[in-house]
C-alpha cells in the first residue's frame, strides 16, 4: 500500500482536480481521503473531518450506510453494469416507477444519465427537439434563464450559466440564451428598494417571456434556491409566477432540482412548495443517497409524444451516455428512497434546518464581519464582508472564504466556499449534535481568519 506521503506526491504530481487552481493547490497539503464512518470523512493518515457539504451537496444519510452498502453488494452479485441502449436492467426500471410516484404528477417519463450536468443538457436537447416535432412544429433555439445560474459543466449547462468567473471562458461555444435578474433581494441595485427590485425582476421575466414566446425552447430555474450563486433564496411565489408565465405563453418550464432535491430545502422536491409541476424536472446528487452518478430527467407525455413515430421518421432522442442507469447505482436510489421513508429523513432536515438557523442568526449578530446570512433548508451560505454597514468586498487575494475552508479543515471540518460565501450544507440526516460542532468549528473559523486578515 502506498504511503501518505506516496500519495499526495503523486496527486500533485498526475491529479488535476476540478475548479482548483492547481498551482496554488498542490501547496496546500488536500487531504488524500481513505474511508468514512457516518458523516466524519477520514485520510491516510487517520485525521477525521465532519462532512460539512455533504461531499459537494449530495449526501444524505451518511457514509458507510450499510442498508445502502448492501444493496449495492446485493446488485454486485448480480451484475454491475449492463446498458440501457437496447435493453432495461431490473433496479433502473423499479427506480423510474418510484420517481414517478414521488414527483409532482404528470411526470411519466425518465431519461438515465450520470450527473447533474447531463441531466440537464438531456432536458434541454429534448425541449429543442420537442418544438421540431410537436404537433405544430417550429424552430426554437432560445433558453431563458436566470442571472447567476449554475446548471453544470457541459457546454449546454455552461450556456445557461451566468458566473462569470467560471463560464466567461467559453462565451464563444455557447448558445443563444435571454438572462432575466434574479429575484434577490440581499443587494439591490442601486435606485431600488427591495419591494421595487422584485416588481422589476417579475416585469423583465414576463416581457422576456411574451416578447419571445415564439422563440423560447424552454426556461430553466433553479428552484427556490441558486446554489452555486452564493446560496439565494428566491422570494416565495417565483417559481409559481414562473409556471404561470411558461404555462400561459405555452413554453417548456425546465426545473434544474440536481441540488435542491431530496430534503435539502424542507421538502423532498423544491417544486412540492409553490404546488409546480415542471415539463422537465433534473435530478441528481441526492438521487443515489450521494453514493454513485446517477441522474435522471423526468418528462410529461406531452414531451415524450412528440418523439414517437416510426424508426425512420428521425424523431428518435439520439442520446445516450455509456454508464446510464448503471444497476448498482439504481440500486443505491432504491435504497436511499427507501430509508428517505423509514428514517422521515425530511422531517430531520426539517429540525436540523431550525437548529441551523439558531446558530446563524445568533453568530451574525455576534460576528461584525457578516454581512448577509441566506438559508433555506439545510442549504446556508455566511457572507464574509471587511464591514457590514459597507457593500465593499474583501480585496479577492485575500481569498478569504478558501481561508476559511483550510482553517476549518485544520480544526476537522470540510467545507467549501463560494467565493466569500462560506457555504454549510449538512446532509439532512446528520445528527444535531454533529451539525452544532460543524458551527463551532466554522464560526470559529471564520473569527481566526478574519482577526488575522483585517
Ligand atoms: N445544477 C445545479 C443546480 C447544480 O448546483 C449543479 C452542481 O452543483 C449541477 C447542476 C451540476 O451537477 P454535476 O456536478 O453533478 O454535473
Amino acid at each position: 500500500m502506498a504511503t501518505p506521503e506516496e500519495l499526495r506526491g503523486w496527486d500533485n504530481a498526475h491529479v488535476w482536480h476540478p475548479f482548483a487552481p492547481m498551482q496554488e493547490f498542490r501547496l496546500e497539503d488536500t487531504p488524500v481521503i481513505r474511508s468514512a464512518e457516518g458523516f466524519e470523512l477520514i485520510d491516510v493518515e487517520g485525521r477525521r473531518y465532519i462532512d460539512g457539504h455533504s461531499s459537494l451537496w449530495c449526501n444524505v444519510h451518511g457514509h458507510q450506510v450499510s442498508e445502502i452498502d448492501n444493496a449495492i453488494r446485493q446488485q454486485l452479485d448480480r451484475v454491475g453494469h449492463s446498458t440501457m441502449l437496447g435493453l432495461a436492467n431490473e433496479p433502473a426500471v423499479e427506480l423510474a416507477k418510484q420517481l414517478v410516484d414521488r414527483t409532482p404528477d404528470g411526470l411519466n417519463h425518465v431519461f438515465f444519465s450520470d450527473s447533474g450536468a447531463t441531466s440537464v443538457e438531456v432536458a434541454l436537447k429534448m425541449a429543442y427537439q420537442y418544438h421540431r416535432q410537436k404537433p405544430n412544429p417550429q424552430q426554437r433555439d432560445l433558453f431563458v434563464t436566470v442571472s447567476g445560474a449554475y446548471h453544470g459543466d457541459t457546454i449546454g449547462s455552461v450556456s445557461l450559466g451566468g458566473m462569470d468567473l467560471f463560464h466567461a471562458t467559453y462565451r464563444d461555444l455557447l448558445f443563444q440564451k435571454v438572462t432575466v435578474p434574479s429575484p434577490v433581494t440581499y443587494r439591490v441595485p442601486d435606485g431600488h428598494d427591495a419591494e421595487s427590485w422584485l416588481k422589476h425582476c417579475d416585469g423583465e421575466l414576463e416581457k422576456t417571456i411574451r416578447e419571445n414566446a415564439n422563440r423560447i425552447a424552454a426556461v430553466v430555474v433553479e428552484p427556490l434556491v441558486q446554489g452555486a450563486a452564493g446560496i439565494l433564496v428566491h422570494p416565495q411565489g417565483y417559481l409559481r409566477r414562473v409556471r404561470e408565465l411558461t404555462r400561459e405563453h405555452d413554453v417548456p418550464l425546465v426545473a434544474d432540482e440536481v441540488a435542491v432535491g431530496f430534503g435539502r430545502t424542507g421538502t423532498m422536491f423544491a417544486c412540492e412548495q409553490e404546488d409546480v409541476r415542471p415539463d422537465f424536472l433534473c435530478l441528481a446528487k441526492g438521487l443515489t443517497g450521494g453514493y454513485l452518478p446517477v441522474a435522471v430527467t423526468m418528462t410529461t407525455d406531452a414531451i415524450s409524444e412528440a418523439f414517437l413515430d416510426l424508426p425512420w421518421a428521425g424523431k428518435t432522442f439520439f442520446h445516450g451516455h455509456t454508464y446510464t442507469g448503471n444497476p448498482l447505482g439504481c440500486a443505491a436510489a432504491l435504497a436511499s428512497l427507501d430509508l428517505f421513508d423509514r428514517n422521515d429523513v425530511v422531517g430531520k432536515g426539517r429540525a436540523i434546518a431550525a437548529r441551523l438557523s439558531e446558530r446563524l442568526t445568533e453568530f451574525g449578530e455576534r460576528c461584525p464581519c457578516v454581512g448577509e446570512i441566506r438559508q433555506k433548508g439545510v442549504m446556508c451560505g455566511i457572507e464574509l464582508v471587511p464591514d457590514r454597514d459597507s457593500t465593499d468586498p474583501f480585496a479577492a487575494e485575500k481569498r478569504v472564504g478558501h481561508q476559511v475552508t483550510l482553517a476549518a479543515r485544520r480544526k476537522g471540518a470540510v467545507i467549501r466556499p463560494l467565493g466569500d460565501v462560506v457555504v454549510l450544507m449538512p446532509a439532512p440526516a446528520m445528527p444535531i449534535d454533529l451539525v452544532d460542532r460543524l458551527c463551532d468549528i466554522a464560526f470559529d473559523s471564520i473569527e481566526e481568519v478574519v482577526a488575522r486578515v483585517s
